[in-house]
């Protein structure tokens, strides 16, 4: 009796982690390069968002790095922003996911965009969901845009 007990217990255990959609941490061991705030002291943080809920936020060192771990539930996106503390109230889109390959994520995001992507048109793109037509360029931020769709700054 008690070795039937176990096995509908192992069982029900096998049950609930195969229906429970992959629930291991995530570990991020990241950099953040940033660029041209040389001489300015400002600090940086980075956010991770799944679905626009806050799922992670870590400071950045004095070398740029920065460690973090949240545990995705079955979110469609995962994006990582960064905040400078000398435009707070902005928080810039840097890189979205959609999935993890393991629970180790090595990544270097950087500050600034090499190039800024454009259409045919000459609009600037979105690097979230690739459209020009939902792209603005932010006022009182310079070389900065916003995507009203995704409700992003990049
Ligand atoms: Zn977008």
């Amino acid at each position: 009796m008690k070795s039937l007990f176990a096995i509908m217990m192992i069982a029900c255990a096998i049950c609930f982690v195969s229906f429970t959609p992959a629930s291991n941490p995530l570990h991020v061991d990241g950099k953040l390069v940033v660029h041209g705030h040389g001489k300015r002291a400002c600090t940086f943080e980075v956010v991770v968002k799944g679905d626009d809920k806050v799922l992670a936020n870590a400071k950045i060192d004095t070398s740029g790095h920065f460690k973090l771990s949240f545990t995705p539930a079955g979110e469609k996106y995962f994006d990582f922003f960064y905040i400078d503390s000398h435009h707070a109230a902005d928080t810039i889109f840097l890189r979205s996911y959609t999935e993890f390959e393991s629970d180790q994520l090595e990544e270097t995001f950087y500050t600034y965009k090499g190039i800024v992507r454009v259409d045919e048109d000459d609009h600037v793109i979105c690097p979230k969901c690739k459209k020009s037509d939902t792209v603005s360029a932010l006022e009182g931020l310079p070389g900065y845009y916003y995507c009203a769709d995704d409700r992003i700054k990049f």
